[in-house]
């Protein structure tokens, strides 16, 4: 007999496989001595009380052996002599995807990339955290990987839209990523994981007959009427195919003044802006595990997160990204701008946390920027943010 099981142990017990075993054998009604095989499917924390529960969902065999365990892999079929192509610009998580998806439907693509491949980009992260100075094509947020290379690698997200999540995890683990962001409640894999993986998600790409070409800017498109065909690209090259898919990323936004001066349909959305803030680890540890004073975290409960969400004046302000343990990094794309995000390694073990606190901003409070920027001003007054934070913050990064 197989049976999927959800249980509650107490931490101590949580990573412990006989504790598992007993647990199990007891709400089966069934002595310890016939579970044969316990399986973890899901792993979360309840950490309402100081008495911290750990909720777990395993697959438990009686009887019989539990199947083998599949290690997730990606494939694709080869690609037939007349492929169809698609070029895709982009390296980002969306560019990177979209090619895996192409191939597995037998099309080609042909990724192009402004920034360069996710070793090379290393290097050009050292001018702005050193000097202050934004490499424009290669950074936080521009090369192999865009601006997910060096992201925390949260895979957890209070939108409730959902694709196919689990696919992309199991994709995520075929190329590195830890095994256990199948089973985690909230996954993560750290920015110290995430370039490798980015690295051989592109040798997937290259072994099943796509391309990937890097410092190749797109900078304008070639359009036969209602249709995009194809691309040109700083040095002058035509790149065409059979579709085009724009995955550029929101810090591109030379793409989207491309697209407004092609009088391509873009449409005003609402977003959201914010600062980050920073917090030592211990005190929300303390606030969000119950600790008393002067308490450590016990080793078994990681770096604790939290999420706030409220309405002020009827608009909505919330926490965001919020990074345990982690690293507020400077992701501008550009000199004249201050942008930071957060990040954190696969430990997550910085004696720091920090969040995003965002608030929503609706097409019409841009509006004072449509006169000169029209469908852009969003883009506009982002920009006018991002420019006075500089100012603001002294001028470095
Ligand atoms: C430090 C940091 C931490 C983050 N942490 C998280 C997290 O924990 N969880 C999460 O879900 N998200 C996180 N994010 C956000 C996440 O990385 C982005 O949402 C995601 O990368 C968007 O993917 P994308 O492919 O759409 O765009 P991007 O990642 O922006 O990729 C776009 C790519 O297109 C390239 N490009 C742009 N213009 C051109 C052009 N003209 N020609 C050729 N190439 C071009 C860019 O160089 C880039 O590589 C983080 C981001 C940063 C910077």
């Amino acid at each position: 007999m197989i049976e999927t099981l959800d249980l509650i142990l107490p931490l101590e017990a949580s990573e412990d496989e006989a504790a598992w075993k007993a647990a199990a054998a007891k709400k089966l009604g069934v002595p310890e001595s016939r579970v044969t095989g316990v399986r973890l499917l899901k792993h979360s924390l309840d950490a309402r009380q100081r008495a911290v529960k750990v909720q777990l969902r395993l697959e438990v065999a009686v009887d019989e052996p539990l199947a083998e365990e599949v290690t997730p892999a990606w494939s694709a079929p080869s690609l037939p002599r007349d492929a169809k192509t698609a070029v895709i610009v982009g390296c980002g998580p969306a560019g990177m995807f979209a090619a895996l998806r192409c191939l597995e439907r037998g099309i080609k693509p042909i990724v192009l990339e402004r920034g360069k491949d996710a070793s090379a980009r290393r290097f050009d992260l050292a001018p702005i955290l050193r000097q202050g100075v934004v490499v424009e094509d290669s950074n936080y947020c521009f090369g192999e990987g865009g601006a997910g290379t060096f992201s925390d690698g949260k895979l957890y997200t209070r939108a409730t839209k959902r694709g196919p999540v689990a696919r992309v995890y199991e994709i995520l683990v075929a190329h590195g990523a830890p095994q256990r962001i199948l089973t985690d409640a909230h996954p993560h894999i750290g920015s110290n994981l995430l370039p490798n993986v980015v690295k051989a998600m592109r040798a997937s790409i290259l072994e099943a007959g796509g391309e990937v070409r890097f410092q190749a800017k797109v900078v304008d498109f070639i359009l036969d009427g209602d249709h995009l065909r194809g691309v040109v690209t700083a040095d002058g090259e035509e790149i065409t195919g059979d579709a085009v898919i724009l995955a550029t990323g929101h810090s591109a936004r030379d793409i989207y003044r491309l697209l407004a001066e092609k009088k391509i349909l873009l449409e005003r959305k609402p977003f959201a802006v914010g600062v980050r803030i920073e917090h030592p680890q211990p005190f929300i540890d303390a606030e969000q595990y119950h600790l008393r004073k002067d308490e450590a975290r016990p080793d078994l409960l990681p770096a604790a997160r939290y999420a706030v969400a409220t309405k002020i004046d009827d608009r909505g302000v919330h926490s965001f990204c919020m990074c345990p343990g982690g690293f507020i990094v400077p992701a501008s794309t550009e000199n004249d701008e201050v942008v930071v995000n957060g990040m954190s390694l696969a430990r997550r073990d910085s004696p720091f946390a920090n969040s995003g606190l965002v608030v929503t901003v609706e097409p019409e409070d841009t509006d004072s920027f449509a006169k000169e920027h029209g469908v852009l001003s969003g883009i506009a007054y982002q920009k006018a943010l991002e420019v006075a934070a500089k100012q603001a913050g002294g001028g470095g990064q």
